[in-house]
């Protein structure tokens, strides 16, 4: 029996654990953003895929859809936590909800700066899959790709 020597392997995240991973959904191995989602510095997002060199910045604009992505991911948060500030305190008093959501927004703004363009790149944007040619160890990258 022959057996073929594999050079080229492909990478097998799945398509969340790629997304919670902010990696390419072309590739699911280049990362989409330069640095981490806490720390001191702003979140710097890529231009291309390092792996494939995809183009993330589908066309000029793109990330205004983003806006709506986040607003929905806040009303979701809000919401979820007002209902948890209810059943765990039983509190009506207006300024600890007012306070604790004020706080919440602040501390979930790079989750939702992040994961809102990851939703919008992996699920609400047309024709854009994931492409296993592209995952392999040496993908072939046409300089001109878009
Ligand atoms: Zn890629």
């Amino acid at each position: 029996m022959e057996v073929q020597e594999n050079t080229k392997t492909t990478y097998t995240l799945t398509e969340f654990q790629a997304a919670c991973k902010a990696k390419c959904p072309r590739c699911r191995r280049g990362d989409l953003f330069a640095n981490k989602m806490y720390g001191f510095k702003s979140q710097i997002m890529l231009d291309r895929c390092p792996h494939c060199n995809l183009k993330y910045e589908r066309e000029p604009g793109f990330y205004y859809v983003s806006m709506f992505v986040s607003y929905a991911l806040n009303v979701a948060e809000m919401v979820t936590l007002s209902v948890a500030i209810y059943i765990l305190s039983g509190t009506e008093n207006p300024y600890i909800y007012m306070g604790i959501l004020f706080l919440s927004i602040f501390a979930l703004s790079p989750f939702n700066f992040r994961y809102s363009r990851v939703i919008l790149l992996y699920w609400l944007t047309p024709g854009l899959k994931f492409n296993p040619e592209k995952a392999k160890d040496f993908p072939l990258i046409q300089p001109d790709e878009k």
